[in-house]
């Protein structure tokens, strides 16, 4: 373990110089699920690991449709289930376990189900190999030459993980992400019918992760890179509109199959092509969140940070492309001269949100009215009142009728803090520092 490599460095990523790179083969429509054996076969895998959540995929007919293709290309497997969303890391051990011991040996690892089981899948198919995968996840060790192939049969779509080289995995209080470009699973399927029996608020929380995806790209733009801007604007909207027609119709393939896309593309790296890597202070903070209150799904944490961050940003760190007036201080000419770019946000909040005269904050207003139309709470204070997150965050106060948690819990507030600095995440507009955490908090409490 002698190896300190920075496995996380990214290489250039502005229009002056950028590189691209994405193996996976997509296999997108109807029917396409039956095609995993033949794309595991061909690849002269004869025994593999299919790994899945909470038995979903035994009532919608996809298990079926996967274990027939495997059976009739001669591919036998073993199965591991129970990956529940926040995925742990017991679980990816316990994958590694089953593949070390194996006889015949697996040579391939399957997932088939959303972006927990995938995520959990890519852990394992680079864990089998190495002393210990999380000291990967710390940047303690880098991963070994010998990461297992892996196959997808994408059930949700939302994070994007069935066409990228990353993965998220929760240690007691660290939910952490990894990233190498060994980890882009070979081949991915997409049915989008298969998605039709998902509930309303998988649907909904898929669509908000997607579009925070290309949000938090264009984060990190500088207002140049006209055609990722665009591309994230265009798949965005593309989901918004998608989205509706699923609230009133689950069943619209067309929609389904618009929304499945376009959040693959949300994140397999197109829609951020040459924006400075962006800005995913948010997804930081909203790991951090849910790794403090597992309940909260991934979107409902996005829901509420990322309106407040954007608030946040215009109160504190926006630039315009202008020169800073010789009347700022020195510090404030510091800040000013981060991005993100006032112009960038602007077209965002016309272009997307349909504000005319581009106004940021009346963009903001509209996001939120949106993921609320889709019954997302997007302040602490709308949460549950039975959650923990909302007796936590809040300062709750006996009213005349009733228990009232509107204020910020500064607290827990700066516990908060102290999760998402402990991965020393440092995006493109800068460094935050504790009471900037606390500060853009207090703007989604109430
Ligand atoms: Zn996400």
């Amino acid at each position: 373990m002698s190896e300190h490599k920075d496995i996380t460095a990214q290489p250039p990523s502005s229009l002056d110089a950028f590189s691209f790179y994405n193996p996976t083969k997509i296999l997108f429509g109807k029917g396409m699920n039956k095609q995993i054996g033949k794309e595991i076969s061909m690849r002269k895998h004869t025994n593999v690991l299919l790994v899945a959540g909470g038995g979903s995929i035994k009532k919608n007919g996809v298990y079926e449709e996967v274990t027939q293709s495997l059976k009739e290309n001669g591919v036998e497997w073993t199965e591991l289930w129970g990956v529940q969303p926040n995925p742990v890391l017991s679980k990816v051990y316990e994958g590694i376990e089953i593949v070390r011991k194996s006889s015949p040996a697996i040579t391939a690892i399957l997932a088939v189900g959303g972006g927990s089981v995938i995520d959990t899948c890519k852990a394992i198919a680079g864990g089998i190999d190495h002393p210990d995968i999380w000291q990967c996840f710390e940047g303690l060790s880098a991963l070994t030459e010998k990461i297992y192939p892996l196959f997808v049969v994408c059930t949700v779509s939302a994070t994007g993980s069935e066409m990228n080289m990353g993965c998220v995995v929760t240690n007691n209080d660290k939910k952490w992400n990894l990233k190498h470009q060994s980890l882009f699973p070979v081949a991915t399927t997409i049915d989008p019918q298969a998605q039709y029996s998902l509930p309303w608020r998988t649907t909904k929380d898929g669509a908000i992760d997607a579009i925070v995806h290309c949000v938090e790209g264009i984060l990190g733009a500088e207002g140049f890179e006209e055609t990722t801007i665009a591309l994230a604007e265009s798949l965005i909207l593309t989901i918004i509109q998608a989205t509706n027609k699923l609230q009133h119709n689950p069943s619209d393939y067309t929609a389904r199959a618009n929304l499945c896309w376009a959040a693959t593309l949300g994140l397999n790296g197109v829609a951020q092509v040459a924006l400075n890597s962006g800005d995913w202070a948010t997804h930081m903070l909203e790991h951090a969140l849910s790794s403090m209150y597992p309940e909260l799904s991934h979107g409902t944490g996005l829901a509420i940070l990322l309106p407040s961050y954007i608030r946040w940003v215009m109160k504190h760190k926006v630039t315009d492309s202008s020169a800073p007036s010789s009347s700022q201080t020195p510090s404030e000419t510091v800040v000013q001269r981060r991005k993100p770019h006032l112009a960038v946000l602007r077209r965002l909040s016309r272009n997307v949100f349909g504000i005319k005269s581009g106004d940021v904050l009346e963009g903001v207003d509209a996001m939120e009215r949106l993921f609320q139309s889709w019954g997302a709470p997007t302040r602490f204070s709308q949460l549950e009142h039975e959650s923990k997150a909302y007796k936590m965050m809040l300062t709750c106060s006996k009213g005349k009728d009733d228990t009232v948690c509107e204020e910020l819990n500064e607290e827990e507030a700066k516990v908060l803090a102290k999760r998402y600095f402990a991965k020393k995440y440092q995006g493109s507009n800068g460094k935050l520092e504790e009471n900037d955490v606390v500060d853009w908090v207090r703007l989604a409490s109430k």
